[in-house]
């Protein structure tokens, strides 16, 4: 029923798509309007026959944010690692630091990994930089983990938690993952594949004034901590005048964003594992229980989603995102959001999201079946921001 609903309220704004790439055609073409320059961007290549993948995947939401403690179970001590929404990769390196302290903290060297998404990878590797032997026993690997569906931009705050669940405490330790995962990314920048670049995006708006993260009416709020906890990591957004931009008399905010290339990213973070001496062992865990069949005395538990069928945590909430992939463009360096829709400009790809107008859209929902009229809605949503050339008789 949620996903109907959702459904329906794009499928109406969709008619308002095709109205306003109607009134686009009618605009004034962009020129110099007050003292800054027309800004100039490569039109985007975005029709729907160009979609080559459409993929879903669920975040793991907990409403108290990711889960960090240590357990003992069996004769195992399991540090658990999971639980990070929509900020997963973005949160990465400080989560795998927090992590690595309790799993050292046994005093034990030899660590078993579970998990081989953003988690799991980025914990194995700082494990092993500081000093541990690491396995990791996943039953997937990259590419074909949940983390490879992500949209892969710099995001520490999404669907992190709830804001009633924000204690003082909770902020400090998300300000000191969030700040360790955006320094070390600044360390993958310039690498060969360039896994990790910086990208203009522009916020687009029929409307006038600053595009808001909707609230759900009746809804607890997520919590936003971006601006309350790491002011410095946030840069001043510059506004376009109408008319002074390709999207005719629209309200264009630009602002610059960490984007991470998965692909390449990913097949990076796999090599610097595995050249450190990382070993990899495909396994699945049907129950705790099977914790006592590694070797490894401790474990560190990058499980994501997965974690909810392993140790049966409810706590875990599914939030469903569909990534919509079209042939890349080479000159396409640049992030779109519009509406309901947001564009990313990867190397392996253009990607096209609904986002729908707050941080519920898609919450609670497990589903992971394409949705063919959700893709076919971000396609047209984008493309109506680029009317097509007049063509001569
Ligand atoms: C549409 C969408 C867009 C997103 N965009 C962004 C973004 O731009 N930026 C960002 O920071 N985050 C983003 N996210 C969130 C991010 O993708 C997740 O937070 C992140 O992928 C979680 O990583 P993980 O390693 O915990 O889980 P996963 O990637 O799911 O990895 C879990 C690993 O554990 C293994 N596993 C699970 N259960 C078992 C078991 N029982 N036995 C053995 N192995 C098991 C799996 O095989 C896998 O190897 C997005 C998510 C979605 C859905």
């Amino acid at each position: 029923m949620r996903r109907l609903i959702d459904r329906r309220h794009f499928l109406k704004g969709a008619g308002a798509v095709v109205a306003l790439g109607a009134a686009g055609c009618r605009m004034p073409a962009a020129g110099p309007v007050g003292s800054r320059p027309a800004l100039q961007l490569p039109p985007l290549r975005v029709s729907i026959d160009r979609i080559t993948r459409v993929t879903v995947c669920t975040r793991p939401f907990r409403a108290a944010g990711p889960r960090t403690d240590v357990e003992r179970i069996g004769t195992r001590t399991v540090v658990h690692n999971y639980g990070h929404g929509g900020s997963g990769w973005s949160l990465s390196w400080g989560a795998a630091h927090v992590a690595t302290a309790s799993a050292l903290g046994t005093g034990e060297r030899q660590i078993g990994v579970i998990g081989c998404g953003a988690m799991g990878l980025t914990t194995a590797i700082v494990l092993q930089r500081a000093g541990a032997r690491v396995t990791i026993y996943a039953k997937e690997l990259p590419p074909d983990v949940r983390s490879s569906w992500a949209t892969g931009l710099y995001t520490p705050d999404s669907r992190i938690a709830m804001e009633e669940h924000a204690t003082p405490a909770f902020k400090q330790q998300w300000a000191e993952m969030a700040r360790r995962s955006y320094e070390t990314f600044q360390t993958f920048l310039g690498v060969a594949g360039t896994p990790v670049e910086y990208i203009d995006q522009y916020a687009v708006s029929d409307e006038p004034g600053p595009r808001r993260r909707g609230e759900a009416e009746g809804k607890p709020r997520f919590a936003e901590l971006q601006r309350e906890m790491t002011p410095d990591l946030v840069m001043t957004p510059v506004d376009h005048e109408p008319g002074s931009h390709p999207f005719g008399q629209r309200y264009v905010r630009r602002n610059s964003q960490l984007m991470f290339n998965l692909a390449s990213y990913q097949r990076l973070l796999m090599q610097d594992f595995e050249s450190a001496g990382g070993a990899i062992e495909i396994a699945e865990f049907r129950s705790p229980a099977d914790f006592a069949r590694v070797r490894e005395k401790t474990l560190v538990n990058c499980t994501g989603y997965g974690a909810r069928a392993l140790l049966a945590d409810n706590s875990l909430v599914p939030v469903r995102g569909q990534i919509t992939r079209l042939v890349a463009q080479s000159d396409a360096t640049y992030g779109l959001r519009y509406q309901d829709t947001s564009f990313v400009p990867r190397r392996d790809g253009l990607l096209l999201q609904v986002t729908g107008e707050n941080d519920y859209y898609g919450y609670d929902d497990d589903t992971t079946v394409v949705d063919r009229a959700e893709a076919e809605h971000a396609v047209t949503t984008i493309a109506s921001l680029f009317p097509a050339p007049a063509t001569s008789a």
